[in-house]
């Protein structure tokens, strides 16, 4: 073929912001010239929080450093993908587009209406999970309803080869498309699949201790991988063939990516995960509502309820976008189970501050600690936040970092001020009520209308 007549091809990436094992870009450029497109979505960017909007931006940033390391760039719109797609496709004279798909009711309606809009074929390919939906399923052909049988097949379904991108010309973008010209003084430090790689170096000295580890905040015990792969800077199948699953650690490992996978599947045969519960007759249950819940509702988003483990962690999330897996449970927890607050509110809440936010993960999880979902925590198993805390930071390390106010407290007493003697407070600086909140709710109270609650509303009498 002259060059003249090369074939071009337009990959549009999206949550797959990396070209290593990415089949999409494999795709397009194993046989094309190929030009690389991000359009930014403004209802998408407005509905994350400040620490996952500056993610994405600085992965754009990533994205572009690695594209111009082939002697290319990325293009950036702003808009809407059904114009700006098809417009930027008719540009180059490409023949095909390459993406790889999402399961987000969202994101299935957009790449519907790309495809109509385009009068060339839009290939889709999966790159965002280990096992596309539809390939892990039981003999009956059905997504298993329960983790354990799911995982077992998931972890003997062989994977596919991971790709490599091909060899074709990665095209610049005209001038006016660049990242620069879309972000102008947003732009970011770069974030890039180079750094997201070496993280995962990193994570292989660690692995093995996962297993001892991961419940612990105050120590980093797991990878914090999660935002990287929640944009794709990572691949996920990548990440479990270069860790395998050799030590229990790495099987331990290996196994909350299982997880991740199973939410995606259950999310793309649900795509009402985030406000219908799985369990339908969970949606029975009467929440509080009224101004008395909005001020329940407020003192959890602001870290001010009261219970130290739950303020600390609230509050580590407003300030960095980040919280561990085991303080995400135990304040999901004391939202549903403590406040009687509907699921669908805390998981807004995550969902946008959350620098990993991610749909199918957070309504799966909060479905789980809810009761709602299926092969969840049951409804009567309520988390106590005092001892969770003092399982799980039993120096108080970790409440101490983000509670100052509390730090001079002994460890026997920062995970319940409340129960301090009044001596004891008087030493440690501490005036309850004043520095730091009363409990806004009664545990063993709390705990008792809850169960009432979801008895009523599951017809159950004990
Ligand atoms: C209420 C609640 C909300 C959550 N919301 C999100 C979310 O929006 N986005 C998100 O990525 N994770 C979410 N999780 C899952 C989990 O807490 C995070 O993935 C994990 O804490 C990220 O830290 P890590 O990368 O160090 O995890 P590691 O322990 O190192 O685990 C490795 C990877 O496995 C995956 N993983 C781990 N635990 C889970 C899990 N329970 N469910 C699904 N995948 C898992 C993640 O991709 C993670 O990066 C949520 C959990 C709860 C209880």
């Amino acid at each position: 073929m002259s060059g003249s007549m090369a074939s071009v091809a337009l990959a549009w990436f999206r949550r797959d912001l990396r070209l290593h094992d990415n089949p999409s870009w494999a795709a397009a450029t194993a046989v094309s010239d190929t030009a690389a497109l991000v359009v930014i979505e403004p209802a998408l960017l407005s509905g994350a929080g400040p620490w996952r909007r500056r993610a994405y931006l600085a992965a754009l940033a990533g994205l572009d450093q690695s594209l111009r390391a082939e002697g290319g760039g990325l293009r950036v719109a702003v808009g809407d993908p059904a114009e700006a797609v098809p417009q930027v496709a008719a540009e180059i004279g490409a023949q095909k587009v390459t993406m790889n798909a999402d399961v987000t009711r969202w994101s299935t309606a957009r790449d519907q209406r790309v495809a109509e809009a385009l009068d060339m074929p839009l290939d889709a390919h999966w790159g965002t999970v280990v096992h596309a939906p539809g390939q892990v399923l039981t003999a009956a052909g059905t997504l298993s309803r329960v983790f354990t049988p799911f995982f077992s097949r998931w972890i003997q379904t062989p994977m596919s080869e991971e790709v490599e991108p091909g060899s074709a010309s990665v095209l610049a973008p005209p001038p006016g498309m660049a990242l620069h010209d879309a972000l102008g003084d947003e732009l970011k430090e770069p974030w890039s699949e180079h750094d997201a790689l070496s993280q995962l170096d990193r994570w292989q000295e660690r692995v093995d201790g996962y297993d001892d580890d991961r419940d612990f905040p105050a120590i980093e015990g797991t990878s914090a991988l999660s935002a990287a792969l929640h944009f794709g800077l990572l691949s996920p199948r990548h990440v479990v063939a270069s860790i395998g699953t050799h030590t229990p650690g790495r099987t331990g490992f290996v196994r909350q990516l299982a997880w991740r996978d199973w939410y995606t599947h259950l999310a793309a045969e649900n795509p009402d995960i985030f406000r219908a519960s799985l369990r339908l007759e969970y949606d029975r249950i009467v929440w509080e509502t009224g101004h008395g819940a909005d001020a329940c509702f407020d003192a959890w988003r602001r870290g001010q309820t009261g219970y130290p483990i739950v303020d600390a962690a609230m509050r580590e999330l407003a300030a960095t976008g980040w919280m561990h897996n085991r303080l995400r449970m135990i304040t999901a927890s004391f939202l549903v189970k403590d406040l009687l607050i509907d699921w669908r509110r805390g998981e807004r809440w995550f969902r946008r501050m959350l620098i990993d936010g991610d749909l199918a993960q957070n309504a799966g999880n909060w479905q789980w600690v809810a009761g709602t979902g299926p092969d969840a925590a049951p409804y009567f198993r309520v988390f106590n936040p005092v001892s969770q805390s003092r399982k799980f930071d039993p120096a108080g390390r970790y409440l101490r970092h983000w509670l100052p106010e509390l730090a001079r407290l002994d460890d026997k007493e920062i995970h319940a001020p409340w129960l301090a003697k009044p001596l004891d407070l008087a030493s440690a600086d501490l005036t309850l009520g004043v520095s730091y909140p009363y409990p806004i709710v009664d545990h063993a109270e709390a705990r008792q209308r809850t169960l009432a609650a979801y008895k009523g509303a599951l017809g159950r009498n004990s």
